[in-house]
């Protein structure tokens, strides 16, 4: 059997629970974006690590490698920030290929290294060793936090707000341009740019986690779409989402007209933006979208909302109920 026909979750459910019978009660291993180990009645850690694979996750000739350094390490805060941790320590392993030269390696380090300062966050060990042919990198970050300020995806509740940090969809149109040849213009670079240096959530998570009426949180890095089914599956519960309501920037919009592209299949199920996806208390929604917008000037999206039922969603778009494929909504097929 390959992996292909289990998927990678079908793959991690084969073994998780093996795990189970010797984590205590107050600690968490696999299923959210990070585990979480109680430091004492307070405080905890929360850990995450994310493998980056040359020709599956990047390609090694279309990003400078000061851009793969940065966002090595962004995939992971992406995490931390998506429990409403603080990121305090990362660990790095790398197995390069004799293709890539130190130059290369340096540059690495000096977008590692700017991302680690502004964050504070002190590289503090990992691996090396040759590869065959592509590059890999495993990046592993420590985070630190509140033990009740920890929101996981299991914490969605019936009548919940679903909201994200920001807009959706460049990131993946960046890989269209990365992936396919196309004429690239100002438009096509700046998605190129989002999708090479996506920018971790951290003071938004941080915020999040520390407001009462936010329930349930992760990071988008799948698509919207199915990054939603997570926390539907681990909190047991339905959801409408709104299709008109998934948010595009004037950019992205600006580029799908251009090219009559569907803006839907990129905010919907494209992947890599890092925002976060969170439910808010309806009773707490107004507040909370009033003081994000105070806090970090510019808005959140609600985007649907979580409803008691199995796990998965009902799409709508203006209030009418769509069906949606793996390409999309089928009336948005271009
Ligand atoms: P994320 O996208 O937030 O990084 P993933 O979808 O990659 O999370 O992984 C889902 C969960 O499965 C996480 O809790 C992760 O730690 C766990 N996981 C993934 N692969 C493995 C593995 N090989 N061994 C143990 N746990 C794993
Ligand atoms: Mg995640």
């Amino acid at each position: 059997m390959e992996l292909k026909e289990i998927g990678e979750f079908g793959f991690i459910k084969r073994f998780a629970n093996k795990f189970d019978e010797f984590i205590a009660d107050d600690e968490m291993g696999i299923g959210d974006d990070c585990a979480i180990l109680p430091i004492d009645d307070k405080e905890c850690y929360v850990v995450s690590t994310d493998l980056l694979v040359e020709d599956v996750h990047f390609k090694r000739n279309e990003i400078d490698s000061s851009e793969l350094g940065h966002k090595s390490l962004a995939v992971n805060l992406s995490d931390i920030a998506a429990m409403g941790a603080a990121p305090r320590f990362s660990f790095l392993s790398i197995a390069v290929p004799d293709s890539m030269s130190v130059e290369s390696l340096d540059q690495f380090m000096v977008g590692y290294h700017a991302l680690s300062k502004k964050y504070g966050v002190p590289l503090m060990g990992g691996d090396t060793t040759k590869s065959p042919d592509k590059l890999i990198i495993n990046v592993a970050v420590v985070g630190q936090g509140k033990r009740d300020d920890m929101r996981l995806r299991s914490m969605a509740e019936e009548g919940d707000v679903i909201c994200v940090s920001g807009h959706l969809g460049e990131s993946a149109a960046g890989l269209k341009f990365v992936l396919e040849h196309h004429r690239r213009d100002d438009l096509a670079l700046y998605m190129i740019a989002k999708h090479h240096c996506p920018e971790p959530r951290i003071t938004e998570g941080l915020w999040l986690a520390s407001q009462k009426g936010v329930n349930a949180m992760m990071d988008i890095s799948d698509g919207v779409a199915s990054d939603l089914l997570h926390i539907l599956e681990a909190s047991n519960k339905a959801a409408i989402l709104h299709v008109d309501k998934i948010p595009a920037s004037k950019q992205l919009q600006k580029l799908c007209q251009q090219k009559q592209w569907s803006e839907h299949v990129f905010t919907m199920a494209g992947g890599e933006d890092y925002e976060l996806l969170f439910t808010v208390k309806a009773s707490a929604f107004k507040q909370i979208s009033e003081d994000f917008m105070m806090q970090f000037n510019k808005p959140l999206f609600a985007i649907g909302s979580v409803l008691q039922g199995d796990p998965k969603i009902e799409w709508q778009d203006k209030g009418q109920v769509v069906l949606r494929d793996d390409k999309g909504f089928n009336h948005f097929e271009s």
